[in-house]
């Protein structure tokens, strides 16, 4: 068996298209242009990568970019000051802050310290609270993402047996509670877990969020499992780098569908920011919610 290739560039390509037609409509009809604050505090290599591809996205999609770049010696109360600004500027409909911020700034205060409207990145406590309940709020682009390629492959996530591996804040947990939100029943396993490759193996959806280079094996998959890999590892071999998941390569002889790494999960974060986005700026200007 070799697995359906679930091809997270051409859906999230697929998305955006949307994504700009109504923000097009909403300029036309509506005389406003959805707009994201980027905040990038330092210059962590690997942030101001993702914040120039987030910044690429922005524009393509039509939308508005407000770039902050601060000095990594920035202090709190400054950075809060700045975060206090966006809420009010009724041209920024949406804020993100991009993590890990220096260990001197309390990011959970930050975090906390964004209007939870703008909150695109869904970590807001307040917005954490509403997912946990099942209640509408604006949800974690990642697992956003990963419930979006889960449902090409099905069309109804309800009743399948889901593993979730990785229990972080940002991918993990928020992944969990749309599964259950999706009446999926499901399991949360961690560093700690006992018989990790047993409970994968019982798994119709297994999606994976651990950080280390395929972790999970093919022998671990269900055969003609559906197989989310959210992992983004560098690995090094005869002084050549590349970017792997967290599922052996080898899965795929065993899946019936997998994410690819790269190509799968990265690119649906980057279009569901963007969805967040128009949802939040469709919000705040009182327009229901735009179904694409
Ligand atoms: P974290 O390091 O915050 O969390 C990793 C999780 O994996 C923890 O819950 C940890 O358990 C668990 N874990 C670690 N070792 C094991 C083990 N041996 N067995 C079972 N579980 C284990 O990572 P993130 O959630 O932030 O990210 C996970 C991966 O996803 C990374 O590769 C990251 O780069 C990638 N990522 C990709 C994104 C994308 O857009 N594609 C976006 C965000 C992340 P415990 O809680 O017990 O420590």
């Amino acid at each position: 068996m070799t697995a359906r290739i679930i091809d997270g560039k051409a859906i999230a390509a697929d998305l955006r298209a949307k994504i700009s037609a109504e923000v097009a409509r909403l300029k036309s009809q509506h005389q406003f242009t959805p707009g994201i604050a980027v905040v990038l505090v330092g210059a962590d290599p690997a942030s101001e990568v993702y914040v120039r591809s987030k910044a690429k996205a922005v524009a393509e999609a039509g939308m508005r970019a407000f770039d902050h770049k601060l000095p990594a010696n920035i202090n709190e109360a400054e950075l809060l000051a700045l975060i206090a600004k966006l809420n009010a500027d009724s041209a920024v409909h949406g804020i993100l802050v991009q993590l890990p911020l220096p260990t001197h700034i309390d990011a959970h205060g930050v975090i906390a310290a964004i209007d939870p409207a703008k909150d695109v990145d869904g970590f807001h406590p307040l917005n954490a609270g509403a997912l946990a309940r099942g209640l509408p709020g604006l949800v974690p682009c990642t697992p956003l993402g990963c419930i979006m390629l889960a449902k090409t492959v099905h069309a109804s996530l309800a009743g399948l047996d889901a593993i979730v591996i990785g229990r972080s804040n940002i991918v993990g947990k928020p992944v969990a509670q749309l599964l259950l939100i999706e009446n999926a029943t499901v399991t949360i396993a961690h560093s700690k877990t006992r018989g990790l490759p047993a409970l994968c193996e019982r798994a119709d959806l297994v999606i994976a969020a651990v950080g280390h280079p395929e972790f999970v094996r093919a022998d671990w998959i269900k055969r003609g499992a559906t197989v989310i890999d959210v992992g983004i590892n560098r690995v090094t071999e005869s002084g050549k780098s590349r970017i792997v998941g967290d599922v052996a390569f080898d899965a795929r002889d065993v899946a019936g569908a997998i994410t690819p790494v790269p190509g799968g999960v990265g690119p649906m974060t980057i279009a569901c920011l963007l969805l967040n986005t128009l949802r939040a700026a469709c919000m705040q200007h009182g327009l229901p919610e735009p179904k694409l």
